[in-house]
């Protein structure tokens, strides 16, 4: 099993339900493999490593040799991102800020961008009708169109089920003495 989900600020840690999650993309009839070749990542800015492949950036791309540019606008409104397989790697992965989610409802909110991003997955393992595009292994990153059919997919898929299903919980805390020297063995 190969999940990494890791993520403080200094108002919460986060929790994610694993088991929950799995049992949840069994539902949505995504294969054994699919499920566990899936990494979620909680990060807090993007790098321009994770638009890897993306069509943007490539030559001929509206942001060709404007990698910078591009990562400063989506740092400042992209809260997710999804990657698929990208060979030779074995996994795709799902990109999450929680930082940037409003303060006040940010368990939703992130909640919200988490089945997002995971009905990308299962778009793009099911190879499902409404979302079949260019070929090559195309990011979706949040300038392309927000009206492309896979997004207005995905945003319903997520208005469906976010409040059903929590799979990330937020867990305040304050701060004390072990944060300090995490902060410091991040900086
Ligand atoms: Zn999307």
């Amino acid at each position: 099993m190969r999940y990494s989900c890791t993520f403080r600020s200094f108002e919460y840690d986060i929790q994610f339900d694993r088991t929950g999650y799995q049992q949840f993309l069994r539902e949505q009839e995504l294969s054994e493999y699919d499920i566990t070749h899936l990494n979620i990542h909680l990060i807090t800015n993007f790098t321009l490593s994770h638009f890897k492949g993306n069509n943007d950036l490539a030559p001929g791309g509206a942001f060709f040799q404007r990698g910078r540019e591009y990562v400063e606008q989506e740092n400042k409104t992209t809260k997710g991102l999804y990657r698929e397989y990208d060979p030779p790697g074995k996994y795709a992965a799902i990109f999450l800020r929680p930082g940037l989610c409003h303060i006040w409802d940010t368990s939703a909110h992130l909640n919200h961008t988490f089945l997002h991003e995971t009905r990308h997955h299962i778009q793009h393992c099911l190879k499902l009708s409404c979302c079949s595009r260019s070929p090559g292994n195309e990011v979706f990153a949040s300038l392309a169109a927000k009206d492309q059919p896979w997004e207005i997919d995905a945003e319903e898929f997520a208005d469906k089920h976010f409040q059903s299903h929590t799979f990330l919980q937020l867990v305040p805390h304050r701060l004390q003495r072990s944060d300090l020297q995490w902060m410091k063995a991040q900086s």
